[in-house]
């Protein structure tokens, strides 16, 4: 198995990690463009969004808005690149979730109850 994300997911690539489900997994981005630049993935490879099983897809959707609450960011990017075009590196979909600078103070985790 090639796919680098698919190494973290197994545990044999090292990875600061967040969250993980039995579908979903997020771990601080390595390369990060701000504090606290975190990725969220399914577990099931795929390389483009419509690779992905809805069921996956809702969950990575609703996992980046907790960690969101959980940074206790406002202003924030989510961004999810499909292709060489279009600026995707890893071909294992993923959603960027990228802090911006001046709200970053307040990174401490505490998981929303909902
Ligand atoms: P893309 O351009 O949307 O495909 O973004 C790929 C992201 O994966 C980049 O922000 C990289 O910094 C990040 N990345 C690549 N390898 C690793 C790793 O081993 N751990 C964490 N992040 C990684």
């Amino acid at each position: 198995m090639a796919c680098i994300f698919c190494k973290i997911i197994k545990g044999e690539i090292p990875s600061l990690k967040l969250f993980e489900s039995e579908k979903t997994l997020a771990f601080l981005d390595i390369g990060p463009l701000s504090r606290g630049h975190s990725l969220i993935i399914p577990k099931h490879h795929g390389a483009k969004l419509h690779d992905i099983p809805d069921d996956q897809l809702a969950e990575v959707l609703s996992v980046t808005k907790k960690i969101a609450v959980a940074q206790g960011v406002q202003d924030y990017n989510v961004l999810q690149n499909n292709g060489r075009i279009a600026h995707q590196e890893v071909d294992h979909v993923h959603f960027h979730l990228i802090p911006k600078p001046n709200e970053t103070e307040g990174l401490g985790i505490e998981w929303p109850t909902k």
